[in-house]
């Protein structure tokens, strides 16, 4: 554990923010050092701490989204026998194969609601409506995540490397993040939609 916080210090400083963002969560998900620290780091999430003052550059409403404090991540293993009752054929494609869905296709590319985009797969909430922009790509887009919630690893499926995502508590692929995004992070989550489900905020919840 001394060592995972040397690490981050480390990166804290030499690091932009938006490095650091990629830098830290492709650190989850590496290896057995990550395996190793799971349990620790899903029920503990210690590195949180470090992010309730909101680094300079990231906007208020999507930071202290990102910074909130969404519960515990339990991790979800399932057989893929279990998966494929469970999903229905789209979302198992997209979520345990790491398939594409077609763009321009899914509802939530218009979604301007206020509310929470969940993993399709476990109901981990991954995004809130004030991390999402239109990116024309026809995909649900976000320039921001909520902290400790996906975990990256390298894809070179397509001859050039990308940075795959998936929902840190059951697995299912998301999408890929890319440095194009817009400020403050500069960061381009894009999500397949049919890996997420909307829930909208309540009256009840809005202030
Ligand atoms: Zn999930």
């Amino acid at each position: 554990m001394h060592r995972k916080k040397a690490d981050d210090e480390e990166k804290r400083e030499e690091k932009p923010v938006t490095a650091r963002h990629i830098a830290r969560r492709s650190f989850l998900a590496t290896g057995l050092l990550a395996l190793a620290a799971a349990p620790f780091l899903l029920k503990s999430r210690p590195s949180l701490s470090a992010q309730t003052s909101i680094p300079p550059g990231r906007t208020t409403a999507a930071a202290a989204d990102a910074a909130k404090d969404w519960g515990t991540i339990k991790e979800i293993r399932m057989s893929d026998e279990e998966w494929k009752k469970k999903l229905d054929p789209k979302a198992y494609d997209v979520l345990r194969c790491e398939g594409t869905e077609s763009p321009f296709t899914s509802p939530l590319n218009n979604e301007h609601r206020k509310g929470v985009f969940k993993c399709a797969g476990c109901g981990l909430p991954l995004f809130t409506s004030s991390m999402k922009f239109d990116s024309g790509t026809g995909w649900p887009s976000f320039y921001e995540v909520i902290d400790g919630h996906v975990q990256t690893k390298q894809d070179n499926k397509l001859y050039m490397a990308r940075t795959e995502y998936h929902c840190a508590q059951c697995g299912g692929h998301q999408g890929h993040v890319f440095n194009d995004g817009p400020a403050p992070t500069g960061l381009r989550y894009c999500n397949n939609g049919v890996a997420l489900r909307f829930e909208p905020e309540t009256d009840k919840e809005e202030k």
